[in-house]
Parts: C-alpha cells; structure tokens; sequence
C-alpha cells in the first residue's frame, strides 16, 4: 500500500471511528471493492496446506442427538438453538495469526483471517465472507428485525449481520466464536 493509500485508510478508521464510537477498533487494510473482491476470490491463499475443505454444495444433515454428540454444549446452543455466547469469551476474537476461519459443525471454510477487523464488541467480526457460504433470515427475538446469517452447508447458526462495520463493505459479521474453528496457514494449532 502507498502513502496515500495508508492515509486513506488513517481517514477512514478515524470517521468509521467517530461514527461507531469504537475508539479501539482497527479497520482493515482493504482500500476498495475490488480489494474485497480479490480477498474473497483468494481466500485458498489463506488456507494450510493440505488441507481439503468441503463444499457448499454438499450438505449435512444431521438428527439432533447426533448434533449434541459432534459438538461441545456451548457450540451446540448457538448452532443448533440460536444461542448467543457471551461478549469477550472467545478465544477466536483475539486470534490475529494468518488463516482461515470454518464452521465448527461441517469444516466448511466461511472467513479468512484478511477478512477480520477488530470490533470492540468483545466477538469474532468480519467485514466480508468468502463467497456463497452463508444463508440469511430475519429474526425477531429482540422484537427489532434482525439479519441472522447460517452455514449453508449444515444450517448452522453462526451471529448477525449488522450496517455498521468499516469502510469499504460497512458490513459487520458478528460471528459466536464457538461455531468457528482455526486453521492457522503455518498448519501448526
Ligand atoms: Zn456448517
């Protein structure tokens, strides 16, 4: 990135910050759309090597007593009920290494590691996803509409999508750090 690319992005951070109150966040250092674009169209860069992710394209489905014996208890509240894992639980929200992020119920790979800011809420937060992996409803459990978002491939619930987030997409993916897993690049965990 040049000069006036990074005094860009200083510009942006600053107003993204002012407008969110998030003093602490750090946005990403993607200038433009297309710089989104090519994240999402690269994301295998990401990804370690030999390891051989899933598709979309094949679904899980699994009975309910077959989902509580794949997954811990707190996994299962929030990706087969919906639950929401308590603000500043998880580890994931400070992961910072290179890689990629997967569904903790089906391996599907749904974030890279360049996709992820710094929110200051305390969960896992993603400006864009790697492409076609997420469905989306609108729930009303906080009587306002909300934008839930699922793994595809399993239906798993995995957070909301809010308008807030940094410059360029102003997409937030707040995302419950028990449904994902970490694959560091380097292959090590
Ligand atoms: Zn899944």
């Amino acid at each position: 990135m040049g000069r006036r690319g990074l005094l860009q992005g200083a510009l942006a951070a600053t107003l993204w910050s002012i407008f969110t109150g998030r003093a602490m966040a750090v946005p990403p250092a993607v200038k433009d759309m297309k710089g989104v674009e090519d994240l999402q169209k690269n994301w295998k860069l990401l990804l370690a090597e030999g390891v051989k992710p899933p598709l979309p394209t094949e679904p899980v489905k699994l009975a309910k007593d077959e989902w509580r014996k794949r997954l811990s208890p707190p996994a299962y509240n929030v990706l087969r009920e919906e639950g929401t894992e308590r603000a500043g639980t998880s580890p994931l929200d400070r992961e910072k290494r290179e890689g990629v992020f997967a569904c903790a119920g089906c391996d599907l790979p749904l974030f890279t590691s360049a996709m992820k800011f710094d929110s200051g809420t305390g969960w896992p937060s993603f400006f864009t996803t790697i492409p076609g992996v997420f469905g989306i409803t609108t729930d009303y459990k906080l009587l306002y509409p909300r934008t839930e978002y699922h793994c595809i491939r399993c239906g798993g619930h995995h957070g909301h999508l809010f308008d807030d987030g940094p410059p360029p997409t102003g997409k937030r993916y707040c995302n419950n750090g028990v449904a994902l897993k970490f694959i560091p690049k380097s292959g090590k965990a």
